[in-house]
């Protein structure tokens, strides 16, 4: 139990609480429902952020790297239309990406300093730090919060898409006031901002279809990660909601494709 709570704990988590006193969290409060209800328009001639479906993953840091950039950048493209309809100034996002055995500054981590194990997104900081080591993890589908394998049986380029996606919801979260990086002052349960969370990186997933730089069989690889990091350690504050909860919040938002639509998990208690 200890190694599923020691891994829960960094996998695909907004990082709450360790800096309680964060005078650093100056991030307008403003409201979801200030966004769009319709979707933005599509942009032709985006590049194609995943590839190599099936396949190992890339052979090397530097390539896993630039898959990742290029889908952080097609993320953070996805949620620049949305505020600037919304007439709301783009989210800053900072992001790393480090090499097996390299780290990078983050303040949610104890030390200050990321590790091979990190893959989340840090209020104080701004910042999504997702480890080279990690998401070749990701990406190989071998990083589950549960034991259920009846569920999440896919993986592939598009479960690390989906958790870049998911940190990248957090980071808007953080820009709209839903989480504060403070427990004291965040509104809503973990499990409703992460179960939001997945929502939104469901809704990044039906742009990606609606423009067709999607795969056969990515979807499924979302869903799937969605699942595999489903828990079900009620108890625990940081419960993110049960593989099939995830599962549902994702795919809510893929087929909805509406941010919005999502509005209803923050409702999520237990
Ligand atoms: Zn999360």
């Amino acid at each position: 139990m200890a190694l599923v709570l020691g891994l829960m704990a960094v996998l695909l988590v907004v990082v709450v609480g360790f800096r309680a006193d964060d005078a650093s969290d100056d991030a307008p409060r403003r409201e979801v429902a200030s966004l769009p209800r319709t979707k933005p328009s599509a942009k032709p001639g985006r590049t194609t952020p995943t590839s190599k479906s099936g396949s190992s993953g890339p052979s090397s840091s530097r390539e896993m790297s630039s898959f990742m950039s290029a889908v952080e950048q097609d993320v953070a493209g996805y949620w620049g239309g949305v505020f600037d309809e919304a007439r709301l100034s783009r989210p800053h996002v900072a992001v790393a990406w480090p090499a097996p055995g390299d780290s990078s500054s983050f303040s949610c981590s104890r030390t200050g300093r990321s590790d091979d194990s990190t893959a989340a997104y840090c209020p104080a900081d701004r910042k999504i730090v997702v480890s080279i080591a990690m998401a070749q993890r990701i990406w190989d589908g071998e990083v589950r919060a549960n034991h259920d394998d009846t569920e999440g049986r896919t993986a592939g380029d598009f479960s690390l898409a989906y958790a870049i996606a998911h940190e990248y919801a957090h980071a808007v979260q953080h820009e709209l006031g839903i989480v504060t990086g403070d427990p004291r002052t965040t509104r809503y349960p973990v499990v409703a901002t992460e179960l939001h969370a997945d929502c939104w990186a469901g809704i990044w997933a039906n742009s990606a279809y609606r423009e067709g730089v999607l795969e056969p069989g990515d979807v499924q690889e979302g869903i799937d990660a969605a699942a595999m990091v489903g828990d079900y350690a009620f108890d625990d504050v940081q419960h993110h909601g049960t593989p099939a909860q995830r599962m549902a919040a994702f795919t809510t938002g893929y087929r909805a494709g509406v941010a919005t639509a999502c509005d209803s998990l923050l409702g999520t208690n237990a």
